[in-house]
């Protein structure tokens, strides 16, 4: 069982795996570390990863890309509607207001989701583990940025079930670069010393992520965040493209802006020359052969005039630099360090910025390509029971805050903030209510979020009762940032309590919650190892902690505090009460689990059912595509093989009659002209049996050529023929 962590980037992905020795980088079948995010269809199969980029022009309204952006998005988006205008590929809207990509795929129109064409990018990626590592692999942790929502978090999870990956953790891109720093700091303070403040830095190919991070030894905790989703390196190409169109527009009268071909071209190039320019402040040159209209094209550009194009990028980046130092309240000087990863860090002008900024020069500890996935394979192997890794402790930071609301009975409504802004996560809270009917609960993130909504979920509780005597029953929500990063409500509970004269040892204390662990006082406790840091109530030692998490809460309306913030005020009272009234009695709490009717973003289980299905066919068709041609292969190859050996001088050529000789490279010819004609498209089963009925005649002669060399004193008669 192999323990992997994925890189998911826009432009390309990366895969480690976590040995027993250490962390590698698992190379693909072009023996790239690399892997663009890239998937295109052909009339015989999909087309993945590497192979999928190089035919990118050549099929260019089949070849997909740019779709880590889509993930969770609806159609009518107008981010979404941004990026469509750069796609040479057919998007659409789907009947639920989803994004279909149309493609042309076994001769054949068809739509699919993001979700689909990211799962097949990780049915690639998979399969490139599968063969580097031979073994099957299942269990992975796959980074995500950090500034997702739950409908993309929730979009990807449901990628990675359709490729049938079990992802044991969703990890934000720049936690995942820390903990790739962190593990291997030997001179990290003590755990009780004041903590190393680093910042991470993440420019990549459609967006930049920056982290300040605390660490100590064993652990590190995510301070804040600040992103920019919609500014990356490919902004920078963008520019760059639209300036040579108005170059070429200018010189040449030709508009590249009208021909997608030759704008997806421009934008290679300008990505080339972008790079070069990272390393070199000369003027370089740019020449694309026969651009448009059968015509070359050459311009030119240096440093400075790039850096001057794309101020508004760098303006961008500066922003959200400075952006980290005030959501961590740190200055400067708090600072130990910036570490810089992704591709677009080796800008200069970038290195320049952070230099700018923090007052310290960028350091470039990490791979700059491979750290997040490194941090997702150690990430993997620490949840995994399959590799052991030293432990490292990873608190990360939900960015945004969430608030509830509900719609209680009686026309109450209510609304909180139950997490702020850069809270620690995972974490679950309980909250309180007292009803005597069912009830629904909403989330919704109460920033401003990169997502044209901020609903998260909606959670309707069933078989909520009054009491026998009418009362409220007291139900208790678990609220959650899950290991995912995802914000739900984990459980409901109905805690039902009372006071036992008679000690009965054998009723349950405290109650059949999943998280429940009877009267243990940590306030913070681990559960089941997933390392997700569990704040609850689990009697009045608790309460506390709890209390200090909950209190200040101006929003409350009236009707919540009366009755659910009594609770958080009172209860403890009441347990005391409880305590000091007979300390020999015990106070009985029963829980009973509710269930729950969620409405949240992800695909429906049956939606996703099918989808697991179609992708399960079409890499039933692409193996037998493969198959196919590895077929056509084998056969075109021994022809070759045997006519080469076959021919005048060569090693078969003697031990063969001279008719047979001649009737066989006879047949050989005419089976190459048949391998470009009409034996270019056959099934498998043709050629094989084509192969089959070559090598009867072929191996025959091989064997007679062995014999020969292998008999006593053939050596004598080579001697001899000399
Ligand atoms: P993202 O993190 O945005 O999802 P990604 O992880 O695929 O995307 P990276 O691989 O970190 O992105 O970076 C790719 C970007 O870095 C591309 O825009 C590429 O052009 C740019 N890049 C790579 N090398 C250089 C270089 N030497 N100089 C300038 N830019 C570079
Ligand atoms: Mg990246």
């Amino acid at each position: 069982m192999s323990v992997i962590g994925i890189d998911f980037g826009n432009e390309s992905c990366y895969i480690a795996v976590a040995k027993a020795g250490g962390i590698e980088t698992i190379t693909n079948d072009y023996s790239l570390r690399g892997t663009p995010s890239c998937v295109a269809f052909s009339p015989k199969n999909r087309i993945l990863g590497v192979a999928a980029k190089n035919q990118m022009v050549t099929n260019m309204k089949n070849t997909v890309f740019g779709f880590k952006r889509l993930l969770g998005r609806k159609y009518s988006d107008p981010h979404v509607q941004k990026e469509l205008k750069h796609f040479p590929f057919k998007v659409e809207q789907r009947t639920d207001g989803g994004i279909g990509i149309r493609v042309n795929y076994l001769g054949e129109d068809n739509v699919f989701s993001p979700e689909q064409i990211t799962a097949m990018l990780f049915t690639k990626l998979k399969d490139v583990a599968a063969t580097a590592l031979q073994t099957q692999v299942n269990d992975c942790v796959i980074s995500v940025p950090s500034y997702f929502t739950n409908a993309e978090r929730n979009a990807l999870l449901d990628a990675a079930t359709i490729a049938g990956l079990n992802v044991l953790r969703l990890m934000n891109e720049t936690s995942a670069t820390a903990l790739a720093y962190g593990i291997y700091k030997q001179d990290l303070p003590a755990p009780e010393e004041k903590p190393r403040n680093v910042v991470f830095v993440d420019f990549g190919h459609s967006s930049l992520q920056v982290a300040a991070c605390a660490f100590n030894k064993g652990k590190l905790r995510v301070l804040a965040t600040s992103t920019d989703p919609f500014c990356g390196g490919r902004d920078i190409d963008m520019a760059l493209a639209e300036y040579f169109c108005q170059d070429f527009m200018t010189r040449y009268k030709l508009d590249a802006r009208k021909n997608q071909r030759a704008f997806l071209r421009l934008l290679q190039e300008v990505e080339k020359i972008k790079k070069q320019m990272s390393a070199n402040s000369t003027r370089l040159p740019l020449n694309i052969e026969c651009f448009m209209e059968e015509r070359d094209v050459t311009g030119e550009m240096q440093r400075p005039q790039m850096e001057q194009i794309c101020t508004e990028t760098f303006n961008r980046v500066e922003r959200t630099l400075r952006g980290i130092l005030h959501n961590a309240k740190l200055r400067p000087e708090d600072i130990n360090s910036v570490e810089i990863v992704g591709g677009s860090t080796r800008i200069p002008a970038v290195k320049n910025l952070i230099e700018q900024v923090f007052g310290k020069q960028a350091s470039t500890t990490l791979n700059q390509d491979e750290a997040v996935s490194r941090g997702c394979a150690l990430q993997c192997a620490m949840l995994s029971p399959a590799v052991r890794v030293r432990e490292f402790n990873v608190t990360d930071a939900q960015p945004y805050a969430v608030r509830l609301a509900w719609d209680a009975a009686r026309g109450e409504d209510g609304d909180m903030e139950v997490f702020p802004a850069f809270h620690a996560a995972p974490f679950s809270k309980m909250l309180t209510f007292y009803r005597k009917e069912p009830f629904s609960v909403s989330a919704y993130y109460s920033d401003q979020v990169p997502y044209p909504d901020s609903f998260i979920g909606q959670w309707n509780i069933r078989d909520v009762q009054a009491t026998a005597e009418g009362e409220s029953q007291k139900v208790k929500l678990k609220v959650r940032v899950n290991i995912h990063g995802i914000v739900t409500v984990a459980s409901a509970s109905l805690v039902e309590k009372k006071q036992d004269s008679s000690q009965n040892e054998n009723v349950e204390m405290e109650n059949s919650n999943e998280n429940a662990q009877g009267t243990q006082d940590a306030p913070m406790e681990t559960n089941g190892g997933s390392q997700e840091q569990q704040q609850q109530q689990n009697g009045p030692d608790n309460q506390e902690v709890r209390e200090d998490e909950m209190k200040g809460e101006p929003q409350q309306k009236q009707s919540w505090t009366q009755r659910v913030g009594q609770w958080f005020s009172g209860e403890n009272n009441d347990d005391k009460k409880d305590k000091s009234k007979d300390k020999s009695k015990k106070v009985l709490v029963k829980t009973i689990e509710l269930p729950i009717d969620a409405r949240t973003h992800g695909y429906a289980q049956h939606d996703l059912n099918s989808y697991m299905e179609q992708e399960g066919k079409m890499q039933a068709q692409d193996r037998q595509e493969k198959e196919r041609a590895d077929a056509r292969n084998a056969l075109e190859e021994y022809v070759y093989e045997l006519r080469g050996k076959l021919s005048e001088g060569e090693v078969l050529h003697d031990f063969v009659a001279e008719d047979q000789r001649q009737r066989l490279v006879n047949q050989l010819d005419a089976l190459e002209q048949w391998l470009y004609d009409e034996g270019e498209d056959q099934n498998r089963q043709v050629y094989s049996d084509k192969l089959g009925e070559l090598r009867t005649e072929g191996e025959p002669i091989k064997q007679r050529r062995l014999e020969f060399e292998l008999r006593p004193g053939a050596l004598d008669d080579y001697a001899l023929a000399i």
